[in-house]
C-alpha cells in the first residue's frame, strides 16, 4: 500500500457513519435472537455476507464494543483480497462464492485470516488452495496443525446444471481426496445454495426445503462412508429468506446477506472501500 493511503490494516482512519453502524448493528441483533430462537442448545455460526457492500459496513461490526462479530463472508477472491488488506487480521473470512482455479492458490497464500472456503467442488481447486496454505505456512515457519485451512466441499442438491457443486454421489470421493491429499486444509463439512424457489417456498421455520435434506442425507452418508461422526461434519445452508427453516433442519452454518446489509448494488456500481 502506498505512503500515502490513511487506511492502515486495522482499518484506522476508515469513516464510519454512526447512523448506517447503528441500522447495522440492530440488523444483526435481530437476526441473532431469530436465530436463538430456532436453534435450540446447537451451536449455529452466523456468516453477515458482506459481498458488494463497503468495507466500512463490515468495520462498523467488527468493532462494535460489546458484541463484535467475526464472521464475514465475501463472493468474490478480488474482492476479500482487498478488504481483507483494508480491514482488521481479527476477522474471519469466508470464501462462499463460486471459485476459479486459477484464483485458489493466491487466495489461500495472501489472506492469513482466510478462516474457511466453503464452495470446493473440485479435486483441482482443493489441491490449489492446498498449495497456497502450505507456501503461507512455509513463509511464516509456522506448524500446519492450527493453521489449516477449512473448507467444505459445495454440493449441488438442486439438481440444476446452471448450478455448482459436485453431485450428491461424487461427494465423498472429493471429501476422501481432502482428507487424504490436502494435509494442510481440514474437512469442516458441507454446503449447499439450493434452489431459489425452493427457499422462497420454505420461508416458514417448519417448512421443509429438500434442499436441505438431500444436504443431510448426503452428510450422513459420506460421514458414515469415510468412517467419522456425522457430527464432525458441519452443514452450511440457508441464507436470508430461509435460514430458520435451514436451522430447524439441521444447519450449523447460515449465511446470511442482504438482511443484514440491505439490498445489493449491481457489481459494476459497488463501491467496497
Ligand atoms: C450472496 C450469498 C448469500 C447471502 O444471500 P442473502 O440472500 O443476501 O442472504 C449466501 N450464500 C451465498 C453462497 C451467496 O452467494
Amino acid at each position: 500500500m502506498s505512503g500515502g493511503e490513511e487506511q492502515g490494516s486495522e482499518g484506522e482512519g476508515m469513516r464510519i457513519d454512526p447512523a448506517r453502524a447503528k441500522v447495522l448493528v440492530e440488523n444483526l441483533q435481530h437476526v441473532t435472537q431469530r436465530v436463538d430462537a430456532v436453534r435450540g442448545s446447537r451451536k449455529v455460526r452466523l456468516i453477515a455476507v458482506s459481498k458488494l457492500k463497503p468495507a466500512s459496513d463490515i468495520l462498523s461490526l467488527h468493532h462494535h464494543p460489546s458484541h463484535p462479530h467475526h464472521d464475514f463472508g465475501e463472493n468474490y477472491t478480488d474482492e476479500l483480497t482487498t478488504k481483507s488488506s483494508l480491514l482488521p487480521p481479527t476477522i474471519r473470512w469466508h470464501m462462499i462464492g463460486g471459485l476459479q482455479t486459477n484464483k485458489c492458490k493466491p487466495l489461500a497464500e495472501t489472506v492469513p485470516n482466510l478462516f474457511s472456503v466453503s464452495s470446493v467442488d473440485t479435486a483441482k481447486k482443493a489441491d490449489a488452495l492446498e498449495k497456497g496454505r502450505k507456501a503461507l505456512v512455509e513463509k511464516r515457519g509456522e506448524e500446519v496443525g492450527e493453521k489449516r485451512l477449512r473448507v467444505l466441499v459445495q454440493v449441488n442438491t438442486s439438481g440444476e446444471e446452471s448450478k455448482s457443486g459436485v453431485e450428491p454421489n461424487e461427494t465423498t470421493s472429493l471429501c476422501k481426496h481432502i482428507i487424504d491429499k490436502c494435509p494442510h486444509l481440514r474437512l469442516g463439512g458441507l454446503m449447499t445454495i439450493g434452489a431459489i424457489a425452493r427457499s422462497k417456498e420454505s420461508s416458514s421455520p417448519d417448512a421443509l426445503n429438500e434442499d436441505f435434506v438431500t444436504l443431510r442425507e448426503t452428510r450422513d452418508r459420506v460421514a458414515g462412508e469415510l468412517g467419522v461422526e456425522k457430527e464432525s461434519l458441519e452443514l452450511s445452508m440457508g441464507m436470508s429468506s430461509d435460514f430458520e427453516a435451514a436451522i430447524t433442519q439441521g444447519s450449523d452454518e447460515v449465511r446470511v446477506g442482504t438482511t443484514i446489509f440491505g439490498e445489493r448494488p449491481a457489481k459494476k456500481d459497488a463501491k467496497i472501500q
